[in-house]
Order: C-alpha cells, then sequence, then structure tokens
C-alpha cells in the first residue's frame, strides 16, 4: 500500500491563517495521509521562532506516527538562527524550513549560508518557498543548491504561479532540488515529472492555505503507474527523510 506523507502544511495560530491540529488529523484520516510534515505558521517562520519551533516539536511528540515537525529561523538572527535550528533539530525537527519573503532575505544572500551548513551537518532537507520576487526565485535556489550540493532543497510550491516556468529548468540545474506539489496545476506535475523524473517530484498540500483536498485531486488527475504514484506520493519524501548523518 502506498504510504502518502504530506511534505508541507502548517499548524498554529499565525496573522493570516490558522490551523489546529485536531483539524489537521481530521482532514488526514478524510484524506487517508499517513503522515504531515509541519511548519509553523506565518509570525512563527517570521519573528518568534522559538515558539512555533516548540509548537512543532510538541505536537510531533504527541503525534509521532503522524506528524513530523520541521523548524525555522530568520537567517537576520545570525548566530542566534544557527543556535535554535540547532537546538530544535537535537529536539527532534527532521528538516528545515525558510522563507525569504516572510523573512526578508533575498535566496541569493550569504546571509543563509549558516543555516544551510547547519542542514549539510546534520544531513536534513530544506524547504524553500518559491514565486515571491524578488525574494524566492527558483533560479536562486538552483544558485544555492549548486552551492551546497550535499544539502537536498524542496523548491516549495515549485515557483507558484508567477515563476512556474523557472522552476523546472532551475531544478534540471542542479539534482539536489525536490519540487513539492502545492499550488500546481496538473499538467505543471506531469511537465515536472518529464522533466526531472518520478524521483524528484513531492506531494505537497501547504494546508490551510490550500487543501488536501484540492491538492490531492490535482495528483490523482495524473495518469501515473503504480510505481510513479508510490513516489510522488510519499516514498520520495521518505527517502529523503531517512539519510542519515
Ligand atoms: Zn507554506
Amino acid at each position: 500500500m502506498t504510504t502518502v506523507i504530506d511534505c508541507h502544511c502548517h499548524v498554529g495560530r499565525g496573522r493570516d491563517y490558522e490551523q489546529m491540529p485536531e483539524q489537521l488529523l481530521h482532514d488526514m484520516d478524510t484524506w487517508r495521509i499517513d503522515s504531515a510534515i509541519v511548519c509553523p505558521v506565518d509570525r512563527h517562520i517570521a519573528v518568534d521562532n522559538r515558539e512555533g519551533n516548540d509548537y512543532v516539536l510538541q505536537l510531533a511528540k504527541l503525534y509521532p506516527d503522524r506528524l513530523i515537525p520541521f523548524a525555522t529561523a530568520n537567517p537576520w538572527y545570525e548566530s542566534g538562527a544557527v543556535r535554535e535550528v540547532r537546538r530544535a533539530l537535537a529536539e527532534g525537527a527532521r528538516g528545515i524550513k525558510l522563507h525569504p519573503a516572510l523573512q526578508g532575505f533575498l535566496l541569493c544572500d550569504e546571509i543563509v549560508y549558516p543555516l544551510i551548513e547547519v542542514a549539510e551537518a546534520h544531513c536534513v532537507p530544506v524547504y524553500i518557498h518559491t514565486g515571491t520576487p524578488a525574494y524566492s526565485q527558483p533560479m536562486q535556489l538552483a544558485e544555492l543548491a549548486l552551492r551546497f550540493p550535499r544539502v537536498d532543497f524542496i523548491m516549495g510550491h515549485m515557483g507558484s504561479t508567477d515563476f512556474w516556468l523557472d522552476a523546472l529548468p532551475a531544478a534540471f540545474e542542479s539534482s539536489n532540488i525536490y519540487v513539492d506539489t502545492s499550488w500546481s496545476l496538473p499538467h505543471k506535475v506531469e511537465r515536472a515529472l518529464a522533466a526531472l523524473g518520478p524521483d524528484r517530484v513531492l506531494f505537497g498540500s501547504d494546508t490551510p492555505l490550500s487543501s488536501l483536498e484540492l491538492e490531492l485531486g490535482c495528483i490523482n488527475a495524473l495518469s501515473l503507474n503504480e510505481e510513479e504514484h508510490d513516489r510522488v506520493l510519499g516514498r520520495n519524501m521518505l527517502r529523503l527523510l531517512q539519510k542519515v548523518a
């Protein structure tokens, strides 16, 4: 049976959105999602990093089979950000989430390098929101990924709506980039599969900003064979999580 992992969603009370864990778990049951990667919400990503990280870490302890925590830190906190991400990884975080637009840094700025070095040292993947100019564009991610070839990067939303034409050429540049399907129409995911193969495409929902119904519907609209289906829906993400330091 296919193990289904949602590679990206948010939990907590943010400024612009909120999702309580009970709601997420209920929706996961409805749509048969085995586990989900949970990231902090907007204000926790931008400012109150520790509060958001503690929240997802605590939820993962309550629901260890269902929720997989990713930690965040704003690179502008510099050594404080490095300390916070190291602390969260030591306490069980399985990856790092960055949002250049919310955190106010350009993805091609070296301010982010120390956090990527932490990911490299701990062998954990880095999920980066993309599609918001000028902060987080796919080509900037390609540059970062080429600079850190041993780190696995997940291109959040595959360039979203404004930069999806850049997403596949950027991922093609660097084999350590994986693409997240959230906010994609089926033909965009089809093109990603054709260009990158079935190993580098990851199902993600970005709930509560999108919905499992919509995002799973996109994947189900594709005519995937069993192997591709298994990989995109969970096996690829599982592989990224199982790399060991
Ligand atoms: Zn998100």
